[in-house]
């Protein structure tokens, strides 16, 4: 490796909303000398690569932002209850800017490796400009879906149309006008791009593995005296979000649904289907995801939706999703998903009736033996989620050892905020923490604010370094895989289970605490104030 070292007290990878609170909050609250690596060209993170059409939060914006910033939660207006990407990222360049945040970020760079040097206790960190930087602390906020997973379909080379994977969109847009296009997948990400891309392009066809249980987003303006009414109560909203299950202000009803008269319950699900949301994933009975029969009868409601809004009955059939239990896989949350299979020029070819993918042509797709003819093809196919991006970094520990071979069976960290072997090194809304099944700015403001008290507890204490246990971090994987074995969760095969990616250990990667992630920032702080259980300090 060539160029100067230099010397930073932090280095921090990702300005997403990760990095750029991990900055502002170790370089302003603790003075310390930070530098950010962040491979884009701009701030954002997941909202500046995701630019598909259709691209928006799922999460209501009122607490998808950072809550640090009090005034700022006063000043700024979303126009909508789930901004799209580009609002969202003209947000978080606002911030950015508001803060001073660039001016410690170094954009399109991408750290390639780092090892911790038992020596020094130092990390150095290489970067593909070729530089070589050490640092005290290594603090990773590369997200948890930001490894595109791109399946390697036969005769890819061979289109000679275009193609793109909507984590990677260009910048300046797709135009479908006249196109025949085909999208691959029906994820959240597809189920919010199909809609928009159907209205523009002259042919669609959706290309579905597996069908998924989907349930109305119910976006628009959101009613002015709402809005004025949470911003005059913002402080409890923000008590009540990080002491919530989900992050949300979302409370799951406290019965059992097979409790419940058929009455009774079609008109709490009808409640939760016309607010539209999460309500029905998370504020749901509160044995949907325990409880096989309770989930069928949750499924089947959503089934008789899709039924009744599907007007070709074999289309409405392929699209019911079988097999795997409602909630197990991520909700997406549509705006006319299934309207949309009602349009003339929207074809379904689902891979269990049809015939599945068997390669990509010169001209098209070939799947259940048929050729289908494509201008352009989106690959909605997800992403290596949790693991990959860490890996991804090339981390090197004690003795050398990386993250593959620490975690050849799936993750193993204390928290999800550290790895033993690892000293120094923190985790971002790592693996076996809360992170995807939470709002994500609720955990990422958790993790940042334990993190800086970590360090900050670690310097007036003298402290060099910090690393978790292997003991503390056994415990914490088998008490993280105890937890979800009661559930119906790892029955499917979803990207939670590691199971969309070939050859991927089969393991539940975030933390489902039972207590939410209220009782999880409850547990992280108590283990800071019997001075880091489980961590060993040096
Ligand atoms: P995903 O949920 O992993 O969906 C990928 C889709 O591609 C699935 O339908 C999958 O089928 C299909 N697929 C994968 N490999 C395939 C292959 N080789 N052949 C055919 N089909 C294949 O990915 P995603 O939709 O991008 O969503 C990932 C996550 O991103 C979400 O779950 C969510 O957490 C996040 N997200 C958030 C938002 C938001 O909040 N705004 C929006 C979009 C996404 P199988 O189901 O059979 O594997």
């Amino acid at each position: 490796m060539s160029g100067s070292t230099q010397n930073f007290d932090a280095v921090v990878i990702g300005a997403g909303f990760s990095g750029m609170h991990m900055l502002k909050s170790l370089r302003d609250k603790l003075g310390l000398k930070v530098r950010v690596y962040e491979a884009g060209e701009t701030v954002g993170g997941t909202w500046y690569w995701n630019r598909y059409p259709g691209a928006r939060c799922d999460s209501d914006s009122y607490i998808y932002c950072f809550t640090w910033d009090r005034q700022l939660l006063q000043e700024w207006e979303w126009s909508e209850r789930y901004p799209e990407q580009p609002e969202i990222l003209r947000y978080l360049e606002h911030v950015a800017k508001r803060h001073d945040l660039k001016r410690d970020i170094q954009f399109n760079t991408r750290v390639i490796g780092a090892e911790f040097d038992e020596t020094t206790n130092l990390w150095t960190v290489h970067t593909d400009k070729g530089e070589d930087v050490t640092a005290r602390y290594l603090i990773a906020g590369v997200g948890t879906l930001s490894t595109t997973n791109m399946p390697s379909f036969k005769g890819l080379e061979t289109f000679k149309g275009k193609w793109y994977h909507t984590s990677r969109f260009p910048h300046s847009g797709v135009d479908f006008t006249a196109k025949r296009v085909a999208v691959v997948g029906t994820g959240a990400t597809a189920v919010q791009a199909i809609p928009e891309i159907a209205q523009q392009s002259k042919q669609l066809t959706v290309f579905q593995r597996t069908a998924n249980y989907c349930v109305p987003a119910r976006n628009g303006k959101v009613d002015p005296e709402l809005v004025k009414a949470r911003k005059a109560d913002y402080d409890a909203v923000v008590k009540r979000v990080r002491e919530s299950p989900f992050g949300q202000e979302r409370y799951a009803i406290p019965k059992s649904v097979l409790e419940t008269t058929p009455e009774e319950r079609e008109r709490e699900f009808d409640r939760m289907w016309d607010a539209g949301g999460f309500d029905f994933w998370i504020a749901n009975y509160q044995d949907m995801l325990v409880d096989q029969a309770a989930n069928e009868v949750c499924a089947d409601y959503i089934r008789r939706k899709i039924r009744k809004t599907v007007k070709d009955p074999s289309v409405a059939e392929r699209l019911m999703p079988k097999g795997h239990a409602y909630g197990t896989k991520r909700q997406p949350l549509d705006t006319n998903y299934y309207e949309t299979f009602n349009k003339d020029n929207v074809l379904l070819v689902d891979a269990s009736t049809d015939g599945p993918i068997e390669e990509i042509t010169e001209n098209g797709i070939r799947a259940g033996g048929k050729d289908y003819e494509f201008d352009i093809i989106v690959f909605a196919t997800g992403f290596d989620a949790m693991t990959g991006p860490l890996k991804a970094l090339n981390l090197k520990g004690r003795g050398g050892r990386t993250l593959d071979q620490e975690w050849a069976d799936g993750p193993h960290t204390y928290l999800g905020i550290s790895v033993a072997g690892f000293p120094n090194l923190f985790t971002i809304t790592g693996p076996q923490s809360p992170s995807v099944l939470s709002n994500m700015p609720v955990s990422i403001e958790q993790h940042v604010e334990w993190i800086t008290d970590c360090i900050d507890a670690m310097r007036s204490a003298g402290k060099t370094t910090i690393e978790a246990t292997p003991r503390a971090q056994d415990e914490w994987v088998a008490h993280v895989n105890e937890t979800i074995a009661g559930t119906l969760m790892t029955s499917a095969n979803s990207w939670y289970m590691g199971a969309n990616i070939a050859g991927k250990p089969r393991a539940f990667l975030p933390y489902l605490d039972p207590e939410g992630v209220g009782g999880y920032r409850k547990r992280c702080d108590e283990i800071a104030a019997k001075g880091y259980e489980g961590f060993a300090l040096a």
